[in-house]
């Protein structure tokens, strides 16, 4: 009991990484085959055929939206482990518990933390980083 138990952060690096790696292909993918604006209905295609893609597009750009953000945390939780703060809470620097660093290992504040910023969130969602 006497010395903190050591984190396996090579096998977080490497999970990380690998998580990386397919997010960063799956929006690849959404971005993809999310058509650019500008694109209008060609002769031939039918109205419903149209409607149907914007719809389509529109669920590409949220799930790439959410995929974006999910990188940016994998890769924020990269960094912490070059600075050696990894599995520490970035706001009251507890340990983060290792059941919940295996299920989310980008996982940056503890449990508690966690709730306690969801509950002030609440009204609140706008990401910084929106333009
Ligand atoms: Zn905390």
């Amino acid at each position: 009991m006497g010395e903190p138990a050591a984190l396996p952060i090579d096998r977080y690096r490497q999970v990380l990484d690998e998580h990386l790696a397919q997010v960063e292909r799956e929006l690849a993918e959404r971005r993809l085959a999310a058509t650019p604006s500008g694109e209008r209905p060609g002769f031939g295609k039918r109205a419903g055929d149209y409607v149907a893609q914007v719809v389509e597009d529109r669920t590409n750009n949220q799930l790439a939206d959410s995929l974006a953000a999910l990188a940016t945390s994998i890769r924020h939780a990269l960094t912490r482990i070059d600075e050696g703060r990894f599995g520490s809470c970035e706001k009251c620097g507890q340990q983060i518990d290792e059941d919940r660093l295996q299920a989310v290992p980008w996982a940056t504040l503890c449990l508690r933390c966690q709730e306690a910023g969801d509950q002030a969130k609440k009204g609140s969602l706008l990401r910084r980083s929106r333009h």
